[in-house]
Parts: C-alpha cells; sequence; structure tokens
C-alpha cells in the first residue's frame, strides 16, 4: 500500500497490514455467509429497479443528509431521463460479525453491504499465501494445508469483463474512476491485472480528467481521451469529501447519463445506504422483493440483527428512548462510508438528545453485535508487536451482471476476512484499524 504521507506517490510504500496468524471461523456460519451471497446479489440488484421502494425509503433520510440527497437528485434526473444503458453490473461486498451467542454458539450477523468500492478484493488473495507460510514456519501443516483458497478480484475482473462483452464493442475500455491519493492503489491494480488476463484494456481517470476530457456524443455513448468507455468502475465518489466541488458532481451525472455500464449505477450505490439496510429489516418487506421465494427471505433475514428507524413520529421516539436508556447496546450510524462514522456509548445519547428538527433521521440506529474475541499479532508498519485482543469481521464478495431482464452472471466470488484490536469500535483496514486475516474454518 502507499502511506499516508504519499498518498500519491510510488516512491514509498508500505506492505499491506495483516494478522500473524489466521483467525479461527465455524464452517458453517463461514458456509452460511457464502451461500446467502448471490440471494444478497438479487436483493440488491431488485431493490435497484424499485424507485418507489428507494424514494420511500430513503424521504426522511434526503432531507437532513445533504451527501445522500444529492445522490438522489442525480438518481431522479437519470429516472425522468430514462436509462440509456440495460446492462448492470453489480459487484458488492457483504459484511458480517459473529454474533456471540448465550450458548456459546455464534450467529452470522451483517453489518453492511458495500455496493460502491468494495475494496480488498485484490489483495486479499495474497494473504492466503502468507499464511500458508506462516503456518509451515510455525510446524502446522494441516492447518497450513486447509487454508481456502481466495481470489475475489478475478471474479471481480470476470464480471466487469462479461459486462464489457454485452456492451458490445470491441474497442471500447474499462474506467476505473480513481481519486488522485489513494492509498490502497495495489487493491484496484490486481483487478486491472485480472482483466488484463482478459484482454480488457482499463484506463484510470480522475472526476477531474473526466470533467476536462470526456464527453457524451449524440447517442449518450462515453468518451475519454478519445476512447469510447464501455464500463465505468467506480472505486471513488462514495464519501462527501472525494466531490472537490460542482464540478465533479456534474462529472458524476454526466457518468450517469452516459450510455456505458455504471459499476454501480446511481440506482445501486443509493441501495448500499444504511437507511435501505434498516428499512428492508422492518416486517414484510423482504417479502415483498421476494413474494414467492420465502426460502430466500428466511435466509436473508436470518442474518439481520436489531435495525430501529429514526424517523419523526412514535416509532422514531420510542428508538430514541430505547438508545438512551442503554447505549452501550447499539451502534448509531450516519449514511457514511470508509469506516471511523459510527457514534457509540454516552456520544449516543449526546447527539440523540442534541439533534434538533429532524436531524436524527441523517441516522439509523443497530444493534451492537458482539463477537467472541481473538489473540493474535497485527503486523503493521509502525505498530508495536504486541499480542492484542482482536474481533474480526468476514466479507463476502458478489458480482452480478443482467442483461434487461436476464441475470447472466450472478456468483459468490470470494472472501475477505478483516481483524482488529477490541479497542477500537469502528474502522477498517484503509482507516489504519483492521488488518487482513484469514479464515481457518473448524
Ligand atoms: P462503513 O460503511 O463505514 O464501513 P460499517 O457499518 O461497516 O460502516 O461500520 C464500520 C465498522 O464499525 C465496522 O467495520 C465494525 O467494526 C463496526 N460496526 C458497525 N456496525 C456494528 C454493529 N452493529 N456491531 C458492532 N460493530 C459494528
Ligand atoms: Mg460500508
Ligand atoms: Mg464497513
Amino acid at each position: 500500500m502507499r502511506t499516508k504521507e504519499a498518498s500519491n506517490s510510488a516512491e514509498l510504500l508500505t506492505y499491506a497490514p495483516f494478522t500473524l496468524f489466521p483467525t479461527p471461523v465455524p464452517k458453517a456460519v463461514f458456509r452460511q455467509a457464502v451461500d446467502v451471497q448471490i440471494h444478497y446479489n438479487s436483493l440488491v440488484d431488485k431493490i435497484s429497479q424499485s424507485s418507489d421502494f428507494l424514494e420511500e425509503a430513503l424521504a426522511s433520510t434526503i432531507e437532513v443528509d445533504e451527501f445522500t440527497s444529492r445522490l438522489f437528485k442525480i438518481h431522479k434526473q437519470i429516472l425522468e431521463e430514462g436509462r440509456s444503458q440495460s446492462v448492470v453490473l453489480g459487484l458488492n461486498r457483504s459484511d458480517y460479525m459473529l454474533d456471540q451467542r448465550d450458548d456459546g454458539s455464534s450467529a452470522l450477523k451483517q453489518i453492511e453491504i458495500n455496493t460502491i468500492s468494495a475494496s480488498f478484493g485484490g489483495l486479499s488473495a495474497g494473504v492466503v499465501n502468507v499464511h500458508k507460510h506462516i503456518l509451515k514456519v510455525a510446524g502446522r501443516m494441516e492447518d497450513s494445508m486447509a487454508i481456502l483458497d481466495n481470489n475475489p478480484g478475478a471474479g471481480l475482473a470476470r464480471a466487469i469483463a462479461k459486462a464489457k462483452e454485452l456492451y458490445g464493442s470491441e474497442r471500447a475500455v474499462v474506467l476505473i474512476l480513481v481519486s488522485d491519493d489513494e492509498q490502497n492503489i495495489y487493491d484496484q491494480r490486481y483487478i486491472e491485472l485480472e482483466l488484463m488476463k482478459l484482454n480488457v484494456r482499463t484506463i484510470r481517470r480522475t472526476f477531474e480528467d473526466v470533467c476536462v476530457r470526456g464527453s457524451l456524443d449524440e447517442d449518450k455513448r462515453l468518451f475519454v481521451d478519445d476512447m469510447e468507455v464501455a464500463v465505468v468502475y467506480f472505486r471513488n465518489g462514495y464519501v462527501p469529501q472525494q466531490y472537490k466541488s460542482q464540478q465533479d458532481w456534474d462529472t458524476r451525472l454526466m457518468l450517469e447519463r452516459s450510455h456505458a455500464i455504471k459499476c454501480p449505477n446511481i440506482a445501486t450505490h443509493l441501495t448500499g445506504t444504511k437507511k435501505v439496510q434498516q428499512v428492508l429489516a422492518q416486517p414484510g418487506v423482504l417479502e415483498r422483493f421476494f413474494p414467492t421465494e420465502l426460502h430466500v427471505v428466511d435466509q436473508i433475514r436470518a442474518t439481520f440483527t436489531g435495525l430501529y428507524t429514526l424517523d419523526m413520529g412514535p416509532e422514531g421516539d420510542k428508538t430514541v428512548a430505547m438508545a438512551i436508556q442503554d447505549p452501550e447496546r447499539y451502534v448509531l450510524k450516519p449514511q457514511r462510508e470508509g469506516g471511523g462514522n459510527n457514534i457509540y456509548g454516552a456520544e449516543i445519547c449526546k447527539v440523540l438528545q442534541e439533534a434538533k428538527g429532524s436531524e436524527r433521521t441523517a441516522y439509523i440506529l443497530m444493534d451492537m453485535i458482539k463477537p467472541t474475541s481473538s489473540h493474535n499479532y497485527l503486523l503493521r508498519r509502525d505498530g508495536p508487536l504486541t499480542v492484542s485482543n482482536c474481533l474480526s469481521e468476514l466479507g463476502v464478495f458478489g458480482a452480478y451482471v443482467r442483461q434487461g431482464s436476464t441475470m447472466v452472471m450472478n456468483e459468490q466470488v470470494g472472501h475477505l476476512l478483516r481483524t482488529k484490536s477490541s479497542v477500537h469500535a469502528d474502522g477498517g483496514v484503509a482507516a489504519g484499524v483492521a488488518v487482513l486475516d484469514n479464515p481457518l474454518l473448524y
């Protein structure tokens, strides 16, 4: 990875942080996460096509949350104009923790689903060999052989290549929309290399590049530096700070309006909000998306923990009272990505008590998931080399391609285990808190 101090330079690099040993994960729970992924793919895809549902679910949020509101405005404009591309490409990662039950077993509970810029599908492949090696050195031959092969980046690339093929132009390229100060650039490069193996050409451009050197022709085909773009793969644009000016917003709109296949399109981006996650947990909502497949409803719902609305009204008032009564049991979540944005403990009371008007509707409340901890060494550039008490989060990558009403591809393409010291309530690898890991199934 690049370093924080020199995030736009290849001169000063460091290794992606990782655990010394893999972390034990129960086989059944791991399988459950893998098996439900194709249903999460379908769910995300169905929601992204249900404009009434999205509008209703996000109505209270967009009143107070400026970022979600701006995304929603683009979504509305696209709906009015009509989508100019019938191929949809979705790459997501559903994240879980294993909630500790009273009887000592653990239950798979979803933290969130990421529908834009879900990362570490590339670098996670490298940790497989690291742990295989370390276990051999430690004399644990059987465990070494039990580390699962894992190459999400290859699966993500396969879906991108499929979408590009359906776009139907040999010459057209895949545009990776990036920021100019990306520490995690090699995770993206990994996917580019996989695409190269599939003879798909990629270019990396920022919002600014596209703004200055990009345009739509009369058929809304997107051209950047005179190259036609088949697929726009967003690895930027998921937090407000990445839109540095109105121009960047205008550029996002131009990309959305274009005939290029967007990964994700604006509706799919909005589907990944925490507010949508909360609404999905309400009784009867999943059934709307799978009216004849109740086993799918059950499989998805089994991974939900308690999620509570903060909308204005008696339901939301009840949530506030509940949170203030016992804040340690909950997490307060805004509509943000990238780790480090959630609110915990006494701070929850403060935020909810001081919220004016309908400000509280920018958040949702969620049960705190309490996984069992394990001991490990977290290896990072400047961290101390001591045994930490650790918590892990399992992610499963999903990839799908739809053409019109036909699902052309719907797969689970690999996993990610991230582990952090239990002293941190929040924060991913990019936030400098979690490190890469592997599950050791038992
Ligand atoms: P982001 O989109 O910023 O990654 P997350 O919902 O993944 O937001 O929250 C960030 C981190 O906070 C997670 O990686 C996890 O460590 C912690 N976290 C989030 N929700 C919960 C929860 N319900 N219980 C326990 N920890 C949580
Ligand atoms: Mg997220
Ligand atoms: Mg997360």
